[in-house]
């Protein structure tokens, strides 16, 4: 049985665009646009042109993708003749592939928001496509607000979808813009569309706004339509668009889909999921959402100890895909509840090569536990946990010691007489023979501390310079006077490798201090740096 073509289109540079602190440049547009062509997505939407000098610059110059790319604008204006618009004008102008339009498709929106009539909004979508056409390009239309326009007026919001193919759209683009739409009434809707437009002229956009976009898709699928429109990692308006990162390996993975569906993306390209998801947000610098399925660093991790001996008999008791075929790892956690064959399977993960009845994993064990009670948490710190077991297992060297260090915090008023707070941060290292003193203001004592402890580390330096934070998070375990402070420092360095360490003390900057020594050490431990 030949396989039917399913085509993904991402919108993660336009609708994407629309998420709360969410500002691309243009170097990030291409960077993500390129990623996107490498993933094999079959269409990328760049941005509006016209709407803001980035997209304007975006689509200036002819880009070479192997993607269909995509320019996104609003139909003619009512009241106004196709040649007679300057926003369209600059649409047509734009160095694009493809030209999705986007105009409404319920009466009570062109009633109320649009303040036309029925008619002229019919009569733009079909003029605006077809002056799309006339100059060659690929068309589709949002049909905006379609759902709700077609639960309130089904006659209406046919019409207009019917206006932009019969007029000679590639897609007739369906979209649940509130997002409130659910998967039965997707299915239901859809499945009368595509009596009247072929399926493989319909696609579907959907919005997160129920927790549902991704599931609404696939009910646009079932129900006939063949492309399908969402953003990396759900990123949209409000709780975001249909995340194509769940949608792709769903399609590639679920025989449901997979037995059916022909998709661009390569059993290859999907390995590099994780890499495009993860990148993505570094890009927005954030953290990744360990807890994102398939791609979450946590989406093929196992806690509990009866589990994770299960899965060393065979993965597929606790695994419903297999984490490398979308370029993600199993991941046994260490926890309280771990038995001996976590703290085994975690090690063989790490590479250190261990006998389980050596007594210092059952020595490791215990070690994991005391801490874990009094507040560690290494199913977080993956890098503190490697070092620790290092260091039970005696090959982690010494390679140098802080002998003292001192944070000074002050508050005062400046020269000009305004109030500031000044952090000092001095730090006294031994190398070897060698004693070292450094000393660095920053923003806050943590950030004084990080920067005179990597200030100068002798003959180490070298091996610490692309090291970076990326992250500092503090949680104040169990209040009051006996709190203890937890602190996450993910660290990053110049090859693009991330790690967490932990530290916990009821003081912060001793808390602190621990992670930051793990991170720089953990460094060392990899770059192969010698005792
Ligand atoms: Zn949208």
């Amino acid at each position: 049985m030949t396989k039917e073509r399913l085509y993904l289109f991402d919108t993660t540079l336009r609708d994407g665009a629309q998420t709360h602190g969410v500002d691309f440049t243009l170097a990030d547009k291409l960077a993500i646009a390129g990623m996107l062509d490498d993933l094999g997505i079959d269409y990328v939407e760049g941005g509006y042109p016209g709407a803001n000098p980035t997209d304007t610059e975006l689509f200036g110059t002819k880009r070479k993708f192997k993607c269909t790319f995509t320019a996104f604008g609003m139909t003619r204006r009512p009241g106004r003749s196709a040649s007679n618009d300057p926003g369209l004008a600059g649409l047509l102008a734009a160095h694009a592939d493809a030209i999705c339009f986007v105009a409404k498709a319920s009466e009570y929106q062109v009633r109320v928001a649009l303040e036309t009539t029925p008619e002229e909004n019919i009569a733009s979508i079909r003029d605006s496509v077809k002056a799309a056409k006339d100059k060659g390009r690929e068309v589709m239309l949002d049909c905006e607000h379609f759902f709700d326009g077609y639960k309130a007026n089904p006659k209406f919001a046919l019409a207009c979808a019917k206006a932009a193919y019969d007029e000679g759209a590639r897609w007739v683009v369906l979209c649940d813009t509130n997002g409130g739409t659910l998967p039965h009434e997707v299915e239901k809707i859809v499945g009368e569309v595509v009596k009247v437009i072929p399926g493989d002229h319909v696609g579907i956009h959907a919005h997160n706004d129920t927790e549902q976009a991704v599931a609404n898709s696939f009910a646009a699928v079932r129900a006939g339509a063949r492309q399908i429109q969402g953003t990396l990692n759900g990123l949209g308006e409000r709780c975001g668009n249909a995340n194509l990162v769940s949608i792709i390996p769903t399609l590639k993975l679920k025989s449901e889909f997979a037995d059916m569906f022909e998709i661009g993306v390569s059993s290859e390209q999907l390995k590099k999921l994780v890499h495009v998801s993860h990148a993505l947000d570094e890009r927005l610098n954030r953290p990744a959402n360990r807890y994102s399925p398939y791609v979450g660093e946590n989406a093929f991790a196992t806690k509990a100890g009866i589990h994770a001996s299960a899965m060393a008999k065979d993965t597929a008791t606790y695994e419903h895909v297999t984490p490398d075929l979308v370029g993600n790892k199993r991941k046994v956690l260490v926890s309280e509840q771990a038995g001996k064959s976590n703290v085994m399977a975690e090690l063989e993960r790490i590479g250190i090569k261990a006998d389980k009845d050596d007594p210092r994993i059952g020595r490791l064990l215990e070690i994991i536990k005391e801490r874990e009670t009094i507040g560690y948490a290494y199913e977080t710190a993956d890098a503190s946990f490697e070092l620790l077991a290092r260091r039970t297992l005696g090959t982690v060297p010494n390679y140098f010691d802080v002998t003292q260090f001192d944070v000074n915090v002050e508050q005062r008023d400046n020269a000009v007489g305004e109030r500031v707070t000044v952090t000092m941060a001095v730090v006294k290292v031994k190398v070897g023979d060698e004693h070292m003193i450094s000393a660095a203001e920053g923003n806050g004592p943590v950030n004084a501390l990080d920067l005179a402890l990597r200030k100068d580390l002798g003959k180490y330096q070298k091996y610490i310079e692309g090291l970076s934070l990326t992250d500092f998070r503090v949680r104040i375990l169990n209040g009051g006077t006996e709190a203890v402070t937890r602190v996450l420092i993910e660290s990053e360095d110049e090859s693009g490798n991330h790690w967490t360490t932990i530290g916990v003390s009821p003081n912060i900057i001793d808390a602190s201090f621990q992670a930051l020594m793990d991170s720089i050490v953990y460094k060392l431990v990899r770059s192969g740096a010698p005792a």
